[in-house]
């Protein structure tokens, strides 16, 4: 077996550092309203790994926690504001943002929850309305 590859991230001021081994369960681009609202961006790129696939190695103490809702537990590095990473508790996994960790070789397989989007990427890649059936969503894919 190979060995899992690992890849470091960090918040905005370095203050937290996270690394995630192996690979991530799904990355794609999430156009939900949370999502907008609390990153102040139109778009999320998010990479989901199992719980035990993310370690924060510095700063843990630094991070501030803020849940709207059960489904997501959004983490920021206090100091910097700098997001860092969203746990999923219901669904199992974590979502280290994307431009958290830079040097993970990112490729975007879907988008989800296209459905509340405020921008159209002509991609070619899949577009779920809500959430792919395996996550607890509709399933339902929808035009770019
Ligand atoms: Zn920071
Ligand atoms: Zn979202």
């Amino acid at each position: 077996m190979p060995t899992e590859q690992e890849y470091k991230g960090r918040c905005f001021c370095g203050a937290v550092e996270i690394r995630v081994k192996g690979a991530p369960a799904a990355m794609g681009y999430c156009h939900c309203t949370s999502c907008r609202e609390w990153s102040a961006g139109p778009v999320n790129a998010f990479t989901l790994w199992p719980p035990s696939a993310v370690t924060v190695t510095r700063g843990a103490d630094q991070l501030g926690s803020f849940s709207k809702n059960p489904t997501s537990v959004r983490k920021w590095c206090k100091k910097c504001g700098g997001h860092v990473l969203t746990d999923h508790p219901l669904w199992g996994v974590v979502d280290v943002y994307a431009a958290t960790i830079p040097e993970f070789p990112f490729d975007a397989k879907l988008h989800v929850n296209y459905g509340e989007t405020v921008l159209r990427l002509h991609d070619g890649l899949v577009k779920q309305k809500d959430m792919p059936k395996e996550m607890g969503g509709s399933g339902t894919v929808v035009p770019e």
